[in-house]
Protein backbone atom coordinates (compact mmCIF):
# COMPACT_ATOMS: atom_id res chain seq x y z
CA UNK A 1 0.00 0.00 0.00
CA UNK A 2 1.28 3.47 -0.55
CA UNK A 3 2.50 5.10 2.59
CA UNK A 4 0.67 8.39 1.64
CA UNK A 5 -2.50 6.59 2.18
CA UNK A 6 -1.63 5.39 5.50
CA UNK A 7 -3.78 7.28 8.71
CA UNK A 8 -1.75 8.07 11.18
CA UNK A 9 -3.03 6.85 14.39
CA UNK A 10 -1.27 8.30 17.60
CA UNK A 11 -2.13 7.35 21.43
CA UNK A 12 -0.96 8.98 24.63
CA UNK A 13 -0.02 8.28 27.84
CA UNK A 14 0.57 11.34 30.58
CA UNK A 15 2.36 11.04 33.76
CA UNK A 16 0.91 13.94 36.23
CA UNK A 17 2.45 14.95 39.21
CA UNK A 18 -0.87 15.09 41.77
CA UNK A 19 -0.40 18.26 44.44
CA UNK A 20 -0.52 17.08 47.58
CA UNK A 21 1.95 17.90 50.53
CA UNK A 22 3.42 14.54 50.89
CA UNK A 23 4.36 11.62 48.88
CA UNK A 24 2.59 8.93 47.65
CA UNK A 25 2.91 6.15 50.63
CA UNK A 26 4.90 8.16 53.11
CA UNK A 27 5.09 11.45 54.61
CA UNK A 28 8.04 12.61 53.29
CA UNK A 29 7.32 16.27 51.16
CA UNK A 30 8.72 16.64 47.79
CA UNK A 31 10.14 20.35 47.47
CA UNK A 32 11.29 20.65 43.64
CA UNK A 33 14.14 23.03 44.78
CA UNK A 34 15.03 21.12 47.80
CA UNK A 35 18.87 19.93 47.83
CA UNK A 36 19.62 16.47 46.50
CA UNK A 37 18.57 13.69 48.56
CA UNK A 38 16.99 15.54 51.07
CA UNK A 39 13.68 14.32 51.40
CA UNK A 40 13.56 10.34 51.96
CA UNK A 41 13.22 7.85 53.94
CA UNK A 42 13.17 4.30 54.50
CA UNK A 43 9.86 3.77 52.61
CA UNK A 44 10.32 5.80 49.54
CA UNK A 45 13.37 4.06 49.15
CA UNK A 46 12.32 0.92 49.90
CA UNK A 47 14.32 -0.05 52.56
CA UNK A 48 13.82 -3.67 54.42
CA UNK A 49 10.62 -3.99 56.61
CA UNK A 50 9.33 -0.27 55.53
CA UNK A 51 5.55 -0.39 55.13
CA UNK A 52 3.59 2.11 52.51
CA UNK A 53 0.44 3.87 53.15
CA UNK A 54 -1.69 5.53 51.13
CA UNK A 55 -1.90 9.23 50.69
CA UNK A 56 -5.66 10.35 51.10
CA UNK A 57 -4.89 13.51 49.07
CA UNK A 58 -3.71 11.86 46.38
CA UNK A 59 -6.75 9.73 45.58
CA UNK A 60 -9.02 12.84 46.10
CA UNK A 61 -7.03 14.96 43.32
CA UNK A 62 -6.98 11.73 41.14
CA UNK A 63 -10.95 11.11 41.89
CA UNK A 64 -11.42 15.12 40.81
CA UNK A 65 -9.44 14.67 37.81
CA UNK A 66 -11.39 11.22 36.66
CA UNK A 67 -14.68 13.03 37.66
CA UNK A 68 -14.09 16.13 35.55
CA UNK A 69 -13.35 13.44 32.47
CA UNK A 70 -16.39 11.34 32.98
CA UNK A 71 -14.20 8.38 33.58
CA UNK A 72 -16.09 5.68 35.37
CA UNK A 73 -14.63 5.01 38.89
CA UNK A 74 -14.08 1.67 40.06
CA UNK A 75 -15.32 0.89 43.20
CA UNK A 76 -12.34 -1.52 43.96
CA UNK A 77 -9.38 -0.70 42.59
CA UNK A 78 -6.07 -2.72 43.62
CA UNK A 79 -2.43 -1.86 43.58
CA UNK A 80 0.79 -3.57 41.80
CA UNK A 81 4.06 -3.75 42.06
CA UNK A 82 6.22 -3.21 38.64
CA UNK A 83 9.59 -4.48 38.65
CA UNK A 84 12.65 -3.39 37.05
CA UNK A 85 16.02 -2.12 37.05
CA UNK A 86 17.54 1.67 36.69
CA UNK A 87 19.91 3.26 38.80
CA UNK A 88 17.06 5.90 39.54
CA UNK A 89 14.91 3.14 41.66
CA UNK A 90 16.70 1.53 44.47
CA UNK A 91 13.61 -0.33 45.31
CA UNK A 92 13.84 -2.28 42.07
CA UNK A 93 9.99 -2.08 41.62
CA UNK A 94 7.30 0.67 41.15
CA UNK A 95 4.00 1.08 43.09
CA UNK A 96 1.01 1.03 40.33
CA UNK A 97 -2.37 0.29 39.64
CA UNK A 98 -2.40 -2.41 36.81
CA UNK A 99 -4.93 -5.04 36.24
CA UNK A 100 -8.03 -2.92 38.40
CA UNK A 101 -7.16 0.62 37.55
CA UNK A 102 -8.86 3.89 39.61
CA UNK A 103 -10.97 4.41 36.78
CA UNK A 104 -11.99 3.81 32.92
CA UNK A 105 -13.07 5.20 29.75
CA UNK A 106 -14.34 8.94 30.40
CA UNK A 107 -13.25 12.10 27.32
CA UNK A 108 -12.58 15.22 27.07
CA UNK A 109 -13.65 17.52 24.50
CA UNK A 110 -11.81 20.26 22.60
CA UNK A 111 -11.66 23.15 20.47
CA UNK A 112 -9.17 23.11 16.79
CA UNK A 113 -9.14 24.97 14.03
CA UNK A 114 -11.23 22.18 12.48
CA UNK A 115 -14.03 22.73 15.16
CA UNK A 116 -14.90 20.46 18.31
CA UNK A 117 -12.68 17.22 18.49
CA UNK A 118 -13.70 14.27 21.53
CA UNK A 119 -10.95 12.26 22.50
CA UNK A 120 -11.92 8.98 24.70
CA UNK A 121 -9.90 7.75 27.30
CA UNK A 122 -8.76 4.34 28.41
CA UNK A 123 -8.04 4.60 31.99
CA UNK A 124 -6.94 6.71 34.59
CA UNK A 125 -4.70 5.01 37.13
CA UNK A 126 -2.50 5.91 40.22
CA UNK A 127 1.75 4.83 40.33
CA UNK A 128 4.59 6.29 42.25
CA UNK A 129 7.74 8.63 40.41
CA UNK A 130 11.04 7.15 39.95
CA UNK A 131 14.45 9.11 41.15
CA UNK A 132 16.29 11.73 38.53
CA UNK A 133 19.76 11.13 37.17
CA UNK A 134 21.74 14.14 36.94
CA UNK A 135 24.22 14.33 34.08
CA UNK A 136 26.81 16.66 34.07
CA UNK A 137 28.92 15.75 31.04
CA UNK A 138 32.07 15.93 33.21
CA UNK A 139 34.17 13.48 35.00
CA UNK A 140 35.59 16.14 37.33
CA UNK A 141 31.99 17.27 38.31
CA UNK A 142 31.26 14.14 39.38
CA UNK A 143 30.19 12.68 36.44
CA UNK A 144 26.26 11.20 36.63
CA UNK A 145 24.74 11.24 40.14
CA UNK A 146 21.28 10.46 41.59
CA UNK A 147 18.79 12.62 43.60
CA UNK A 148 16.13 10.04 44.85
CA UNK A 149 13.84 13.18 46.36
CA UNK A 150 11.74 12.48 43.69
CA UNK A 151 11.15 8.23 44.75
CA UNK A 152 7.54 8.02 45.71
CA UNK A 153 6.07 11.68 44.34
CA UNK A 154 2.76 10.20 43.80
CA UNK A 155 1.62 10.47 39.67
CA UNK A 156 -1.64 10.06 37.96
CA UNK A 157 -1.52 8.08 34.37
CA UNK A 158 -3.76 9.17 32.09
CA UNK A 159 -4.19 6.90 28.96
CA UNK A 160 -6.04 7.75 26.19
CA UNK A 161 -7.47 5.32 22.94
CA UNK A 162 -5.42 5.17 20.07
CA UNK A 163 -7.83 8.01 18.45
CA UNK A 164 -5.48 11.15 17.56
CA UNK A 165 -4.83 11.93 13.78
CA UNK A 166 -2.10 14.62 13.88
CA UNK A 167 0.84 15.62 15.46
CA UNK A 168 -0.89 18.93 16.34
CA UNK A 169 -4.33 17.30 17.25
CA UNK A 170 -2.27 15.52 20.52
CA UNK A 171 -0.69 19.21 21.14
CA UNK A 172 -4.55 20.42 21.37
CA UNK A 173 -5.36 17.83 23.40
CA UNK A 174 -2.50 17.89 25.99
CA UNK A 175 -3.72 21.88 26.54
CA UNK A 176 -6.93 20.88 26.75
CA UNK A 177 -5.69 18.82 29.49
CA UNK A 178 -3.94 20.63 31.13
CA UNK A 179 -6.62 22.94 31.83
CA UNK A 180 -8.95 20.40 33.46
CA UNK A 181 -5.96 19.21 35.97
CA UNK A 182 -6.12 23.14 36.38
CA UNK A 183 -9.61 23.34 36.70
CA UNK A 184 -9.54 20.75 39.42
CA UNK A 185 -6.81 21.47 41.74
CA UNK A 186 -5.03 18.36 40.87
CA UNK A 187 -1.26 19.42 39.07
CA UNK A 188 -0.48 22.83 38.66
CA UNK A 189 0.89 20.73 35.61
CA UNK A 190 4.22 23.01 35.59
CA UNK A 191 6.14 21.59 32.31
CA UNK A 192 9.59 22.58 33.09
CA UNK A 193 9.31 21.12 36.71
CA UNK A 194 8.32 17.74 34.99
CA UNK A 195 4.83 17.84 36.51
CA UNK A 196 3.51 16.73 33.69
CA UNK A 197 5.11 14.22 31.18
CA UNK A 198 4.19 12.72 28.14
CA UNK A 199 4.75 8.98 26.16
CA UNK A 200 3.26 8.97 22.55
CA UNK A 201 2.76 6.34 20.71
CA UNK A 202 2.79 6.50 16.93
CA UNK A 203 1.43 3.76 14.16
CA UNK A 204 0.99 4.13 10.14
CA UNK A 205 -2.22 1.78 9.84
CA UNK A 206 -4.18 0.51 6.64
CA UNK A 207 -7.47 2.30 6.99
CA UNK A 208 -6.66 3.57 10.47
CA UNK A 209 -6.89 0.41 12.06
CA UNK A 210 -4.30 0.34 14.98
CA UNK A 211 -3.74 -3.32 15.18
CA UNK A 212 -2.68 -3.23 11.23
CA UNK A 213 0.08 -0.53 12.28
CA UNK A 214 3.50 -1.42 14.09
CA UNK A 215 3.47 1.30 17.16
CA UNK A 216 6.62 2.87 18.30
CA UNK A 217 6.74 4.46 21.49
CA UNK A 218 8.54 8.05 22.14
CA UNK A 219 9.11 8.41 26.01
CA UNK A 220 9.67 11.48 28.38
CA UNK A 221 8.21 14.35 26.43
CA UNK A 222 7.95 17.35 28.50
CA UNK A 223 6.87 20.63 26.40
CA UNK A 224 3.73 20.49 23.94
CA UNK A 225 6.15 21.72 21.14
CA UNK A 226 8.41 19.29 21.55
CA UNK A 227 5.29 16.40 21.58
CA UNK A 228 4.33 17.90 18.18
CA UNK A 229 8.17 18.03 17.14
CA UNK A 230 8.62 14.35 18.06
CA UNK A 231 5.59 12.91 16.48
CA UNK A 232 6.46 14.48 13.24
CA UNK A 233 9.84 13.10 12.84
CA UNK A 234 8.69 9.94 13.95
CA UNK A 235 5.91 9.97 11.42
CA UNK A 236 8.30 11.30 8.94
CA UNK A 237 10.74 8.45 9.46
CA UNK A 238 8.10 5.35 9.54
CA UNK A 239 6.68 6.49 6.14
CA UNK A 240 10.29 6.80 4.89
CA UNK A 241 10.84 2.83 6.36
CA UNK A 242 7.42 1.79 4.94
CA UNK A 243 8.45 3.67 1.32
CA UNK A 244 11.69 1.71 1.10
CA UNK A 245 9.34 -1.99 1.97
CA UNK A 246 11.45 -2.15 4.85
CA UNK A 247 9.33 -3.05 8.26
CA UNK A 248 8.44 -0.78 10.81
CA UNK A 249 10.01 -1.91 14.68
CA UNK A 250 8.59 -1.73 17.54
CA UNK A 251 11.14 0.25 19.32
CA UNK A 252 11.00 2.54 22.15
CA UNK A 253 12.49 6.31 21.28
CA UNK A 254 13.86 9.63 23.36
CA UNK A 255 13.21 12.71 21.96
CA UNK A 256 16.44 15.47 22.74
CA UNK A 257 14.77 18.31 23.56
CA UNK A 258 17.93 20.97 23.33
CA UNK A 259 18.90 19.05 19.63
CA UNK A 260 15.29 18.44 18.54
CA UNK A 261 15.99 15.24 17.45
CA UNK A 262 14.91 11.56 17.85
CA UNK A 263 17.08 8.72 19.12
CA UNK A 264 16.43 5.23 19.27
CA UNK A 265 16.88 4.02 22.40
CA UNK A 266 15.81 -0.24 22.90
CA UNK A 267 13.77 -2.36 21.79
CA UNK A 268 10.41 -2.29 22.96
CA UNK A 269 9.66 -4.98 26.23
CA UNK A 270 6.36 -6.33 26.30
CA UNK A 271 4.34 -5.90 29.91
CA UNK A 272 5.17 -9.46 30.91
CA UNK A 273 8.71 -8.42 31.13
CA UNK A 274 7.87 -6.30 34.43
CA UNK A 275 6.29 -9.30 36.27
CA UNK A 276 3.27 -7.52 37.53
CA UNK A 277 2.40 -8.90 40.49
CA UNK A 278 -0.41 -7.98 43.49
CA UNK A 279 1.45 -5.09 46.32
CA UNK A 280 1.28 -7.47 49.26
CA UNK A 281 1.50 -4.28 51.52
CA UNK A 282 -1.32 -2.31 50.55
CA UNK A 283 -4.99 -3.42 50.65
CA UNK A 284 -7.48 -2.82 48.21
CA UNK A 285 -8.74 0.87 47.57
CA UNK A 286 -12.30 1.31 47.96
CA UNK A 287 -14.41 4.37 46.48
CA UNK A 288 -17.64 4.66 48.28
CA UNK A 289 -20.73 6.59 46.93
CA UNK A 290 -21.21 9.19 49.15
CA UNK A 291 -17.06 9.82 48.53
CA UNK A 292 -18.08 10.49 44.99
CA UNK A 293 -21.04 12.46 45.76
CA UNK A 294 -18.47 14.95 47.74
CA UNK A 295 -16.26 15.03 45.51
CA UNK A 296 -18.63 15.54 42.89
CA UNK A 297 -19.96 18.41 44.85
CA UNK A 298 -16.96 20.10 45.53
CA UNK A 299 -16.10 20.65 41.59
CA UNK A 300 -15.75 23.75 40.08
CA UNK A 301 -17.61 24.66 36.90
CA UNK A 302 -16.21 22.31 34.01
CA UNK A 303 -15.56 23.99 30.64
CA UNK A 304 -18.45 21.56 29.15
CA UNK A 305 -20.47 22.98 31.71
CA UNK A 306 -19.97 26.58 30.97
CA UNK A 307 -20.38 25.52 27.33
CA UNK A 308 -24.05 24.61 27.84
CA UNK A 309 -24.49 27.83 30.19
CA UNK A 310 -23.29 30.26 27.98
CA UNK A 311 -25.72 28.93 25.08
CA UNK A 312 -28.41 29.02 27.25
CA UNK A 313 -27.86 32.13 29.30
CA UNK A 314 -26.18 34.40 26.93
CA UNK A 315 -28.14 32.89 23.55
CA UNK A 316 -24.35 32.09 21.94
CA UNK A 317 -23.73 29.39 19.15
CA UNK A 318 -22.05 26.38 19.29
CA UNK A 319 -18.86 27.61 18.02
CA UNK A 320 -18.46 30.77 19.96
CA UNK A 321 -19.19 29.22 23.37
CA UNK A 322 -17.13 26.48 22.89
CA UNK A 323 -14.19 28.33 21.78
CA UNK A 324 -15.01 30.75 25.42
CA UNK A 325 -15.02 28.17 27.97
CA UNK A 326 -12.23 25.98 26.73
CA UNK A 327 -10.22 28.43 29.36
CA UNK A 328 -11.18 29.07 32.49
CA UNK A 329 -9.76 33.09 32.19
CA UNK A 330 -11.12 34.07 29.05
CA UNK A 331 -14.57 32.65 30.09
CA UNK A 332 -14.32 34.62 33.16
CA UNK A 333 -13.18 37.63 31.28
CA UNK A 334 -16.13 37.18 28.75
CA UNK A 335 -18.17 36.40 31.62
CA UNK A 336 -17.89 39.76 33.31
CA UNK A 337 -18.40 42.02 29.90
CA UNK A 338 -21.40 39.75 29.01
CA UNK A 339 -22.83 40.54 32.65
CA UNK A 340 -22.85 44.38 31.27
CA UNK A 341 -23.06 44.07 28.04
CA UNK A 342 -26.95 44.84 26.37
CA UNK A 343 -25.82 42.14 23.46
CA UNK A 344 -23.34 39.53 24.53
CA UNK A 345 -23.20 37.84 20.98
CA UNK A 346 -21.45 41.19 20.40
CA UNK A 347 -19.18 40.72 22.86
CA UNK A 348 -18.26 37.22 22.48
CA UNK A 349 -17.36 38.24 18.76
CA UNK A 350 -15.58 41.67 19.96
CA UNK A 351 -13.75 39.62 22.85
CA UNK A 352 -12.46 36.37 20.35
CA UNK A 353 -11.50 38.50 17.56
CA UNK A 354 -10.67 41.64 18.37
CA UNK A 355 -9.42 41.32 21.87
CA UNK A 356 -7.82 38.28 21.77
CA UNK A 357 -5.59 39.14 18.74
CA UNK A 358 -4.14 41.83 20.86
CA UNK A 359 -3.37 39.50 23.68
CA UNK A 360 -1.92 37.18 21.26
CA UNK A 361 0.07 40.20 19.82
CA UNK A 362 1.44 41.89 22.83
CA UNK A 363 2.15 38.13 24.29
CA UNK A 364 -0.54 39.15 27.04
CA UNK A 365 -3.01 36.74 28.98
CA UNK A 366 -6.44 37.69 28.95
CA UNK A 367 -6.47 37.76 32.67
CA UNK A 368 -4.01 40.58 32.54
CA UNK A 369 -6.10 42.45 29.88
CA UNK A 370 -4.90 46.36 30.39
CA UNK A 371 -8.89 46.69 29.71
CA UNK A 372 -11.11 46.18 32.38
CA UNK A 373 -14.20 44.11 31.30
CA UNK A 374 -16.76 46.32 32.77
CA UNK A 375 -14.39 49.68 30.51
CA UNK A 376 -15.17 47.30 27.42
CA UNK A 377 -18.99 46.06 28.09
CA UNK A 378 -18.89 50.46 27.71
CA UNK A 379 -17.56 50.15 24.33
CA UNK A 380 -19.39 47.13 23.27
CA UNK A 381 -22.75 48.82 24.31
CA UNK A 382 -21.67 51.83 22.14
CA UNK A 383 -21.18 49.71 19.29
CA UNK A 384 -24.58 47.75 19.54
CA UNK A 385 -25.87 50.94 20.16
CA UNK A 386 -24.54 52.18 16.54
CA UNK A 387 -22.95 55.01 18.08
CA UNK A 388 -19.54 54.03 17.00
CA UNK A 389 -18.57 51.79 14.14
CA UNK A 390 -17.12 48.02 14.02
CA UNK A 391 -13.63 50.28 12.88
CA UNK A 392 -14.16 52.48 14.68
CA UNK A 393 -15.01 50.37 17.83
CA UNK A 394 -11.52 48.51 17.00
CA UNK A 395 -9.54 51.99 17.24
CA UNK A 396 -10.83 52.61 20.24
CA UNK A 397 -9.62 49.54 21.58
CA UNK A 398 -6.44 49.86 20.81
CA UNK A 399 -6.59 53.48 22.36
CA UNK A 400 -7.52 52.21 24.93
CA UNK A 401 -5.44 49.38 25.18
CA UNK A 402 -2.39 51.41 24.98
CA UNK A 403 -3.11 53.54 27.37
CA UNK A 404 -5.65 52.76 30.35
CA UNK A 405 -8.30 55.30 28.98
CA UNK A 406 -12.35 54.50 29.10
CA UNK A 407 -14.23 54.58 25.73
CA UNK A 408 -16.08 57.81 26.64
CA UNK A 409 -12.69 59.76 27.14
CA UNK A 410 -11.24 58.25 24.28
CA UNK A 411 -13.96 59.32 21.92
CA UNK A 412 -14.58 62.87 23.18
CA UNK A 413 -10.78 63.58 23.13
CA UNK A 414 -10.37 61.97 19.30
CA UNK A 415 -13.09 63.73 18.55
CA UNK A 416 -14.50 60.01 17.12
CA UNK A 417 -18.06 59.94 15.31
CA UNK A 418 -20.33 59.07 13.47
CA UNK A 419 -20.95 60.15 10.12
CA UNK A 420 -24.70 60.59 10.07
CA UNK A 421 -24.61 63.87 7.47
CA UNK A 422 -27.43 61.95 4.81
CA UNK A 423 -26.48 64.79 2.28
CA UNK A 424 -22.72 64.30 2.16
CA UNK A 425 -23.14 60.65 2.47
CA UNK A 426 -25.44 60.64 -0.54
CA UNK A 427 -23.52 62.61 -2.53
CA UNK A 428 -20.45 60.14 -2.26
CA UNK A 429 -22.95 56.90 -2.98
CA UNK A 430 -23.80 58.86 -6.19
CA UNK A 431 -20.00 59.20 -6.74
CA UNK A 432 -19.75 55.17 -5.84
CA UNK A 433 -22.59 53.79 -8.06
CA UNK A 434 -21.49 55.96 -11.10
CA UNK A 435 -18.08 54.78 -10.75
CA UNK A 436 -19.12 51.28 -10.87
CA UNK A 437 -22.20 51.11 -13.47
CA UNK A 438 -21.46 47.41 -14.54
CA UNK A 439 -21.65 46.12 -11.00
CA UNK A 440 -24.82 48.88 -10.39
CA UNK A 441 -26.48 46.43 -13.29
CA UNK A 442 -24.97 43.35 -11.64
CA UNK A 443 -26.99 44.01 -8.64
CA UNK A 444 -30.15 45.12 -10.54
CA UNK A 445 -30.06 41.63 -11.73
CA UNK A 446 -30.43 40.33 -8.93
CA UNK A 447 -26.58 40.08 -7.34
CA UNK A 448 -27.43 41.47 -3.77
CA UNK A 449 -24.14 40.67 -2.31
CA UNK A 450 -22.49 43.67 -4.27
CA UNK A 451 -24.22 45.49 -1.66
CA UNK A 452 -21.08 44.55 0.45
CA UNK A 453 -18.89 45.78 -2.13
CA UNK A 454 -20.34 49.18 -1.84
CA UNK A 455 -20.45 49.15 1.45
CA UNK A 456 -16.36 48.65 1.27
CA UNK A 457 -15.85 51.36 -1.13
CA UNK A 458 -17.96 53.99 1.33
CA UNK A 459 -16.49 52.82 4.20
CA UNK A 460 -12.68 53.00 2.46
CA UNK A 461 -14.06 56.68 1.68
CA UNK A 462 -14.89 57.97 4.95
CA UNK A 463 -12.10 55.74 6.97
CA UNK A 464 -14.88 53.56 8.56
CA UNK A 465 -16.90 56.80 9.89
CA UNK A 466 -19.73 56.28 8.42
CA UNK A 467 -22.75 55.63 10.33
CA UNK A 468 -23.08 51.32 9.07
CA UNK A 469 -26.83 51.45 9.57
CA UNK A 470 -27.74 54.73 7.78
CA UNK A 471 -25.17 53.61 4.92
CA UNK A 472 -27.16 50.59 4.30
CA UNK A 473 -30.38 52.18 4.61
CA UNK A 474 -29.28 55.08 1.88
CA UNK A 475 -27.66 52.89 -0.57
CA UNK A 476 -30.25 49.54 -0.61
CA UNK A 477 -32.48 53.03 -1.45
CA UNK A 478 -30.51 54.62 -3.84
CA UNK A 479 -29.61 51.12 -5.92
CA UNK A 480 -33.50 50.39 -6.19
CA UNK A 481 -34.00 54.08 -7.01
CA UNK A 482 -32.04 53.45 -9.81
CA UNK A 483 -33.57 50.46 -11.11
CA UNK A 484 -36.80 51.76 -10.49
CA UNK A 485 -36.26 54.60 -12.86
CA UNK A 486 -34.07 52.84 -15.18
CA UNK A 487 -37.73 50.53 -15.79
ZN1 LIG B 1 9.66 8.96 52.16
Amino acid sequence: MNPSQLQTVIGLEIHVQLATRTKMFCSCPFDYTAAANSNICPVCLGHPGALPTVNKQAIELALRCALACESQLQHQSTWARKNYFYPDLPKGYQITQYHRPLSRGGSITFNTTLGFREVSLERMHLEEDAGKLVHSGDESQGGSRVDLNRCGVPLLEIVTDPVLNEPAEAREFLMALRQILKFTGASSCEMHKGELRVDANISLCPGGDPALGTKTEIKNLNSFSGVMSALEQERQRQRCLLDAGEPVRSVTLLWDERAGRLQIMREKEGSSDYRYFPEPDLPDLFVSPDQIAGITASLPELPREKRVRFQRDFGLNDYLSGLLSTDADLADYFERVAVNARNPELAANFITSRVMHLCRKGSVPIADSPIPPEALAVLINHLSAGRVSGSQAATILELMWDNGKDADTIISREGIELLGDEEQLLIWIHQALAAAPEKVADYRRGREGLLNYFIGQLMAKTKGSADPSLLHELLIRELREETENDV
